[in-house]
């Protein structure tokens, strides 16, 4: 069961409480390049992307925000760093969100403490982002002496299990990152100010987790999830979908990230099939595909990452199969929506558990993608 957290509004869109699990991205343009960051959040709005976050490292950066935002359709943030007034021009230029990590502001409490009061008077939500990197730096003389070795009374050292001693590290990391995030938001509440959701993010998964866990169980603001530099698209995702997906079945997360080394359109849709497989969302396609084996009569792997590429922006939920033979091809093509069983060089169709025609090979991705169509309500089938 979802754990309740109390519920944020970034523009128009609720975070926490019974609200969606919202889907956000990060761009990978110059912000300062309005026409290349504009082009690109309109490719994320169509797969899928409910918020927006957008690097403002320098002031060029921020003076933009006011048009990127007017020309988008989706809550915008400003991830802001080291720089309270970056934060300040962001707020003026009416961004819905700003991202800051108050442990790398310039002047620290006094430059959050500035953040907070101009959020406040224009109603604009904050992410307190707390990274474990910032936090291991500090750390590290304290690590090096409780992981490795301990000096028994005779003398002697005695060295800890590895793997018992990473399991330690981890503890104390997350509980450091923890101890941190809640300070800070008892900074922003001395302010009267709640409009706040967290992450806590690491590139181990199992500390993010275990962070994550911890802060749950002390604090019911909503939480953000996301394992940073997760990685290329395979280890990224694998990563993202572990970490999240531990915590998601524990009803922990409110929104998330899947953050990748790839554009950031691949993004969205790895974070929808983490949501769709835990029934959290039940946004866009669904699909089955066989892996293929000696039994494949139909080029299945080719078909299938085509009809998934070609039905990316589909919102509608639906169950798409795609299966290589006749051994397990018309039982799963008949539980999905629409269904593809190939056999030798030619298909049968099937739509919602019937078979409605057989087709040749060459025409297997029209087919399907006709079908698909005809399920879809008029916008979407275009
Ligand atoms: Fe092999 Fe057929 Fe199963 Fe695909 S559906 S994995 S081709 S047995």
């Amino acid at each position: 069961m979802r754990k309740k957290t109390r519920q944020i509004h970034v523009g128009n869109v609720a975070i926490g409480g019974d609200a969606p699990i919202a889907v956000q991205s990060m761009t990978t343009t110059y912000t300062r390049d309005v026409a290349s960051t504009v082009a690109q959040i309109h490719r994320l709005e169509e797969v899928g992307c409910e918020l927006v976050r957008v690097a403002v490292p320098e002031m060029e950066d921020a003076v933009v925000l006011s048009e990127i935002k007017r020309q988008i359709h989706i809550p915008l943030i400003a991830d802001i760093h080291y720089n309270p007034l970056l934060a300040l021009e962001a707020i003026k230029q009416g961004i819905d969100k700003v991202r800051i990590n108050p442990g790398n502001l310039l002047q620290g409490r006094k430059s959050l403490e500035q953040i907070v009061l101009a959020a406040k008077e224009r109603d604009v939500a904050m992410r307190i982002g707390v990274n474990s990197g910032s936090i291991d730096a500090i750390d590290k003389v304290a690590q090096m002496q409780r992981v490795q070795v301990r000096l028994r009374d005779d003398g002697t050292l005695e060295r800890s299990d590895p793997a018992e001693a990473r399991r330690k590290e981890r503890d104390h990391l997350a509980e450091r990152m923890v101890t941190k995030a809640l300070e800070y938001i008892s900074w922003c509440e001395e302010l009267d100010y709640h409009n706040l959701d967290v992450s806590l993010k690491s590139s181990t998964v199992l500390t993010a987790v275990e962070a994550y866990r911890r802060f749950s169980e002390r604090s019911d603001y909503p939480l953000h999830l996301g394992i940073t530099e997760a990685g290329t698209l395979v280890a990224g995702s694998v990563k993202s979908a572990l970490g999240m997906g531990l915590l998601l079945a524990d009803g922990i997360g409110d929104t998330l990230r899947v953050s990748l080394s790839a554009e950031p359109e691949e993004e969205i849709p790895v974070a929808y099939e983490i949501l769709r497989s835990l029934e959290l969302r039940n946004r866009g396609v669904t699909f089955v595909s066989c892996p293929s084996c000696g039994r494949v009569e139909i080029d299945v792997v080719g078909v299938a990452n085509e009809v998934e590429k070609r039905l990316t922006k589909v919102q509608t939920p639906i169950q798409v199969a795609v299966m290589g033979c006749v051994v397990n091809g018309p039982g799963e093509s008949r539980d999905a929506d629409v269904g593809l069983a190939g056999g030798k060089g030619k298909g049968v169709i099937f739509r919602k558990g019937e078979p409605v025609r057989t087709v040749p090979e060459d025409q297997f991705l029209d087919a399907v993608l006709k079908e698909v169509a005809s399920l879809l309500p008029e916008h979407e089938a275009r």
